[in-house]
């Protein structure tokens, strides 16, 4: 029975992440890139000019639709907009300052060094996603990747209902009123659950890195572990905080030595959990 208990106090000691799950806008390279600022002045004018939505208020319904659907495009496609969605993704992303991401070898380093499986999880197309990774030089760097047309295998139409956009249009922010997206993306659990599925995920054993809160804490809400990067403050919903994805082995040092651990564990079971132990 002693040793029974001692190996249920010693076990949390045990876990290990069988896997890293990474975002990958703001979150593998800074926000400073300037990417993300284009990126919404490229949905707007797409609003605009593509959708014909008055010029005066795409700022603000684009604003309330990410906030209530997690991405522009979820959001459009709610309220009744129906649109192809390569052409969406080419115009938003078709133009956006590439050339300020530099490879970082620093971080390509690190991802290679870490003896654990890595996959990507964006609600990016695969285009885009590509393009970034081999912009930072990191195109080598994981074992998966999870993106928009993994989340969103059928190009679905929107049942188009004309009395839902006036609501939005309107700059209603009631939530509750809100007609449901046809995609599926972050920060909703169904986009987690998916990757999930896709990619052979097991989120108890896995470590997910965001620079969204609302994605970390959908992330905390289905069973991750979860690092909240681009910021030094840790809230109730991030295990770790970094200001940089470079920070990884500062903050998170064991995920290096996590290979030996597991293997240990995986072939010499209790005699392994005794030998960390007296480590
Ligand atoms: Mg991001």
């Amino acid at each position: 029975m002693a040793y029974e208990s001692q190996y249920d106090q010693q076990a949390p000691l045990m876990a290990k992440y069988e896997c890293l799950l990474f975002d990958v806008d703001d979150t593998l390279y800074p926000l400073s890139s300037g990417l993300s600022k284009q990126c919404t002045k490229n949905i707007e004018e797409y609003m605009i000019q593509t959708l014909g939505i008055e010029e005066s208020k795409v700022s603000e319904v684009n604003r309330v639709l990410y906030k209530n659907y997690g991405t522009s495009m979820a959001g459009l496609k709610a309220i009744g907009y129906d649109f192809d969605n390569d052409d969406y993704h080419s115009y938003v992303h078709g133009r956006l300052p590439y050339e300020n991401l530099k490879p970082d070898p620093v971080l390509r380093h690190l991802l290679l060094s870490l003896p654990i499986r890595k996959v990507i999880f964006s609600n990016a197309d695969k285009v885009h996603v590509a393009k970034v990774l081999l912009k930072l030089g990191l195109e080598n760097c994981f074992d998966g990747i999870v993106n928009f047309e993994s989340l969103n295998p059928t190009n679905k139409t929107t049942d188009y209902d004309e009395n839902k956009d006036s609501e939005i249009l309107g700059v209603d922010n009631d939530c509750s009123a809100l007609p449901k997206t046809p995609i599926i993306c972050k920060p909703f659990p169904d986009a987690f659950e998916q990757a999930f599925k896709t990619a052979n995920i097991n989120p108890e054993k896995t470590l997910f890195f965001d620079d969204s809160i609302r994605n970390i804490e959908t992330g905390k809400s289905v069973g991750l572990h979860t690092v909240l990067v681009g910021t030094s403050r840790r809230t109730n919903s991030c295990d770790y905080a970094l200001e940089s994805i470079h920070n990884i082995r500062e903050a998170l040092p064991e995920l290096w030595d996590a290979n030996n651990k597991s293997e240990s564990i995986k072939y010499s079971g209790k005699v392994a959990i005794e030998t960390t132990v007296t480590a």
